[in-house]
């Protein structure tokens, strides 16, 4: 048999010089578009999520490549703590726990659960270290001056507050935290956590997603902000710290956390005002009366969100003179934005400006 002429495999297997050039500009082109792509995949695992809990909003930016199933685990992770801690802790729903321990009326201890009896020994301590600035038993202040469940509009006249004043004092709580319980000194004594509650929620949330695995994120609830590691990218979480200024809102600068919480009080995010006089809703409770509305904000970074909060609040009360020094005493990060004649002021502690990266972003 002659053998056949087969050019084929020939032709198949030579390939001209500019045939390999191309192929090997698509080869390229095909590897840079995929590192591009690569790279914006990696960009793009942060993952933004958000909800409700406690009357107000929450969020969570996690830094994971995360599956679709994984993202709702982390959600449902993140509403599920919350709706927990919101169970416990809330004053506006009447089934809490929190709710329950203000409608009992009797001295006896209440055995209560490990969190909320956490809680009320970090708001103890916070309120011993700042002179009663801080008082979760504040609450029939807060009550009489419009900002509690029964959101009464007429201010509170002084016959009014001298009746409340006997009930309010955290040194009328006792904790047993060896026992579980919390028993109330004065029967009428009731507890607001508003001012400790957010941030106790963030630090909640941060051990629930801590559980499942992730290392790298942030959690806000109501504004308090809790920072986990750093980013992916090696750079700090970045967190914006506002302008005490309703009229003019925005950012007075950013600073850089990682592994803090950070946690804002003022009087200019809640207040009300009945016929043209504007209340504040954070309340002396040395004296029952809302404090001077005077346009400040105080944002204190600390380890422990719940930490930050409360003190964010004690601080607050004490104002920018009082209430810096204690914050220096008691080696705070604390930053005070104040408004002053020629527009805001800021004034860092030293132990804020010397650990983290504080950067104004100009007004
Ligand atoms: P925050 O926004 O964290 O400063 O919390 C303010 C909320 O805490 C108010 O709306 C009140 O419910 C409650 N509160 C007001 N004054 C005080 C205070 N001196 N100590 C503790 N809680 C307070
Ligand atoms: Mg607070």
């Amino acid at each position: 048999m002659a053998p056949s002429r087969d050019p084929a495999p020939r032709e198949t297997t030579a390939i001209e010089p500019r045939r390999v050039v191309t192929l090997v500009l698509v080869l390229l082109l095909v590897l840079v578009l995929g590192v591009w792509r690569h790279h914006a995949m990696v960009d793009d695992t942060i993952h933004d999520f958000s909800g409700a809990t406690m009357g107000t909003s929450w969020s969570a930016r996690i830094d994971a490549d995360l599956s679709g199933r994984e993202r709702t685990e982390a959600r449902q992770t993140v509403q599920a703590r919350l709706d927990h801690v919101s169970g416990l802790m809330s004053t506006f729903d009447p089934e809490s726990e929190l709710s329950r321990f203000n409608r009992h009326t009797g001295t006896d201890a209440v055995r209560v659960s490990p969190e909320l009896l956490r809680v009320l020994a970090l708001a103890r301590d916070v309120s011993e270290r700042s002179g009663g600035a801080f008082d979760v038993t504040v609450a029939p202040y807060v009550d009489a001056w419009g900002f509690g469940p029964s959101e009464s509009r007429n201010p509170p006249d002084d016959a009014e507050l001298a009746e409340l004043s006997p009930h309010v004092g955290y040194q009328l709580l006792a904790i047993d935290p060896a026992a579980g319980t919390v028993s109330k000194t004065d029967p009428a004594t009731k507890i607001d956590l508003s001012a400790i509650a957010k941030g106790y929620a963030a630090d909640e949330v941060t051990d629930a997603l801590r559980q499942i695995g992730l290392t790298s994120f942030l959690v806000e609830v109501g504004g308090e902000i809790r920072t986990v590691g750093s980013r992916r990218d090696g750079r700090a979480w970045r967190v914006g710290i506002e302008r005490p200024d309703e009229q003019a809102p925005g950012y007075w600068g950013t600073v850089d956390l990682t592994d803090q919480g950070i946690a804002t009080s003022g009087d200019y995010r809640n207040y009300h005002e009945v016929d043209g006089v504007a209340y504040a809703h954070i309340i002396d409770p040395r004296t029952g009366r809302p404090i001077r509305m005077r346009r400040m904000s105080v944002s204190v970074v600390h380890p422990s969100t719940a930490m930050a909060d409360a003190w964010a609040t004690a601080l607050t009360v004490l104002g920018p003179e009082d209430g810096y020094a204690l914050a220096r005493v008691q080696g705070l990060s604390a930053i005070f934005i104040v408004e002053a004649e020629g527009g805001l002021q800021s004034l860092m502690t030293p132990a804020l400006s010397d650990r983290f990266a504080v950067e104004p972003s100009g007004r």
